[in-house]
């Protein structure tokens, strides 16, 4: 079975339908795009696929699992937010291994694996300061790596480079793309950046008003889009 598999999901908060039945099987080593405006849903799926949201009703599956009932527990994903989220009163290093303290791991592996994310991220000069002396690039690849840490079956990526200038996302960029090679997990990304999509992207899930509106390769999307819409967000010629 896929890393992840979604069945029909649907998310309504009240009266209001946000998510309105998702099928989507994102294989193993998979990176995938959600596209979509502001407002679209995008942040509740990824909650949804974490567990910080339940869903409505439908079928979610991680790694093989049946979670659609299951409440919040370490399910094999790991979440890096637009925002950073990150412990200010706590170094880069406390930030990196909270997680793990919690889960039990032994300290000699947490300190093994907080110095190999350090080094794929080259923050490991920054292991001993805290977060609000630090750029916000600095911050987010603290971020990153406190997911890395986790060793994550699946990383989940909500706008990670929407607060960073243009120069710092095309270099994040680029080492995103190169940590999904060198990782080879699974990655759901969420953005609403074409050119973050066409360039990251095995295959991009194009959402609207939480419903799919077409799902391909970032060729096939820009050269044969279903509708107005999609070309519109892949800027491909209309
Ligand atoms: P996106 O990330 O694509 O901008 P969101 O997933 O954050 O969109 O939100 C989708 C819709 O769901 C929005 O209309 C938002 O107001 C609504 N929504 C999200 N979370 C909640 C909540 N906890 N309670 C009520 N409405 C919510
Ligand atoms: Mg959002």
């Amino acid at each position: 079975m896929a890393d992840v598999v979604l069945k029909d999901v649907r998310k309504s908060f009240g009266s209001i339908d946000v998510i309105k039945g998702l099928n989507l099987e994102a294989n193993h080593g998979e990176f995938v795009v959600f596209v979509g405006p502001s407002g679209c849903g995008k942040s509740t799926l990824l909650r949804m696929i974490c567990g910080l949201e339940s869903i409505s009703s439908g079928n979610l599956f991680i790694g093989g699992t049946d979670m659609s009932d299951v409440e919040a527990c370490d399910r094999g994903t790991a979440m890096v937010f637009q925002s950073y989220a990150l412990y200010p009163h706590m170094t880069v290093a406390e930030n990196m291994s909270f997680g793990l303290r919690m889960a039990k791991v032994p300290k000699n592996e947490i300190e093994a694996r907080v110095n190999k994310a350090a080094d794929i991220l080259q923050i490991r000069h920054l292991l001993d300061r805290k977060p609000k002396a630090m750029s916000g690039g600095q911050r987010q690849r603290v971020a990153i790596g406190r997911a890395i840490v986790r060793e994550p079956k699946v990383f989940l990526f909500d706008e990670p480079l929407s607060n960073l200038d243009a120069e710092l996302r095309v270099q994040m960029r680029v080492e995103l793309s190169k940590l999904h090679h060198e990782i080879g997990a699974t990655m759901i990304y969420v953005t609403h950046d074409q050119v973050e999509a066409m360039t990251m992207a095995d295959r991009i899930v194009v959402l609207r008003d939480g419903l799919v509106e077409q799902i391909g390769s970032p060729l096939n999307l820009y050269s044969a889009p279903n509708n107005r819409f999609v070309a519109g967000f892949i800027g491909s010629p209309q």
